[in-house]
């Protein structure tokens, strides 16, 4: 087992992996830009070093000063979270390189799924079932327009290196189409530096349903079932609940062991999800993302299962320490992912935190860096807490989350703490009947 991890993230996903070590034992590094030198995840590490200006691309994309502060700090592994370097290939490469380990799958792996078309080809390989669209990349206006004839309007572009919902344009029609596949490209090409796209049939109705897998180094994989999050804004998830309102037992264990088969053939290591949309009882393989996800709390309320314990288990050579048949799903999850941003217009508002007192109580848990007194800086990402209620059932959970909303304090800053409070008043959502266009049309974005 490793004596030492340098976690390369910040915020609330870097104290989530420090607790994960120091409950094993190990010692942690945080790095952090020279605008997070007070943040909670380097005051709470046992060493920290400082890898730069505040701008991401100078501090925690920065990956010669990542390594270096590994060298310095004498660790075996480095964690990259979520976002940042988390599934870059070639940053995976050159941690192993130097001789650390990469907590994470192989860069083989990463790249392949950073790829969406190799990943949907790979996909088809292993049986999964996939969104009817291209092949492979679609290079002509005239391609989009053949395409959307065949397969039916509307259809969807999408980028090949996509990410974060960006460089996603529907297209209703054919005379949409030049407009929409040239803006498609650019902003592709500015966010990922890359401007290929592809097309898939635009679904009206699907359910975002993700399967968490784990898989190790002797070949061994399990699936943690399934979250729903189909509550987006923006293609930008904002709640989660596990297991989903829409799933019954047989749709359950038929999409939870073909994700799991495929891990398995696959030969993946450490913890992955593969993305599905679900509409008319069908599920259509999106992408499978190689990393640890935000949202992966409600699989752990539900199961029992430290997922950063069993990423950090299987990178240093153990195998999984259960099989399928030991996981049992118990209870109701919900997640709401907190943003510093004004409720309805959702501009991002940074800024000192003047108070912060978070609800507690049986079946609540906090995933956040803030206290009363930080100075939150405009760099980085808006979301500053998760709030995971758990139940023994889905009434219960939802009584709690209503509860937890009413308690929860952040003062100083705009949140979004008053939006989760509307959602979870709208009949709809008590019901569990909502697709993924269901937020944007109660918060206006969509008629
Ligand atoms: P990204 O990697 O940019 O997040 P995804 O392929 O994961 O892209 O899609 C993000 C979200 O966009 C999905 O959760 C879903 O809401 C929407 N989406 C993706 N593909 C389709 C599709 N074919 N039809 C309708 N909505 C889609």
């Amino acid at each position: 087992m490793f004596d030492k991890i340098l976690i390369a993230n910040r915020g609330e996903i870097a104290l989530r992996i420090h607790r994960a070590c120091h409950e094993m034992g190990i010692q942690t590094v945080a790095v952090h830009s020279t605008a997070d030198a007070a943040a909670m995840h380097v005051r709470l590490a046992d060493e920290s070093v400082c890898i730069g200006p505040p701008p991401a691309r100078e501090s925690y994309l920065n990956v010669p000063a990542i390594l270096s502060a590994a060298t310095i700090a004498g660790a075996d592994a480095i964690h990259p979270g979520y976002g940042f370097l988390s599934e870059n290939a070639r940053f995976a490469e050159a941690v192993e390189a130097h001789g650390f380990t990469f907590i994470g799958p192989t860069p083989q792996h990463i790249s392949m799924m950073g790829d969406k078309i190799v990943a949907k080809q790979t996909a088809l390989e292993l049986g999964l079932p996939l969104v009817p669209g291209s092949p492979g990349p679609v290079d002509s206006v005239e391609e989009v327009i053949a395409l959307g004839e065949k397969i039916g309007w509307p259809v969807l572009i999408k980028a090949v290196a996509g990410g974060g919902g960006r460089g996603m344009k529907v297209v209703n029609q054919a005379d949409q189409a030049a407009e929409a596949f040239s803006l498609a490209r650019a902003e592709a090409k500015a966010a990922f530096g890359n401007d290929a796209v592809y097309v898939e049939k635009y679904l009206g109705r699907p359910r975002h349903i993700e399967i968490q897998v784990l898989g190790d180094m002797h070949g061994n994989a399990v699936h943690l079932g399934e979250r729903d999050c189909s509550l987006q804004r923006r293609h930008q998830k904002v709640l989660e609940e596990a297991p989903s309102p829409a799933l019954n037992a047989a749709q359950r264990s038929r999409i939870g062991e073909l994700a799991a088969a495929a891990v398995r053939k696959l030969g993946y290591r450490g913890a992955g999800t593969m993305e599905f949309l679900f509409q008319d009882g069908e599920f259509y393989f999106i992408e499978m993302n190689t990393r640890l996800q935000v949202e992966h709390p409600i699989t752990e309320a539900i199961t029992g299962i430290d997922l950063v314990r069993e990423q950090i288990r299987v990178a240093s050579g153990a195998p999984l320490g259960f099989t399928q048949k030991d996981i049992v799903f118990a209870g109701h999850a919900i997640e709401c992912r907190i943003n510093a941003e004004h409720p309805e217009t959702f501009v991002p508002c940074p800024g000192r935190v003047t108070e912060y007192h978070p609800p507690g109580g049986l079946g609540v848990r906090v995933d956040s860096g803030l206290y009363t007194g930080y100075s939150m800086p405009p760099f980085y990402d808006s979301m500053v807490a998760k709030l995971i209620v758990s139940g023994t059932s889905r009434n219960e959970c939802l009584m709690r989350l209503r509860r937890s909303l009413e308690e929860f304090a952040i003062g100083g800053i705009d949140t979004t703490i008053s939006l989760h409070q509307r959602i979870i008043r709208q009949q709809a959502f008590i019901d569990g009947d909502y697709d993924i266009h269901w937020l944007e049309k109660l918060v206006g974005l969509k008629k």
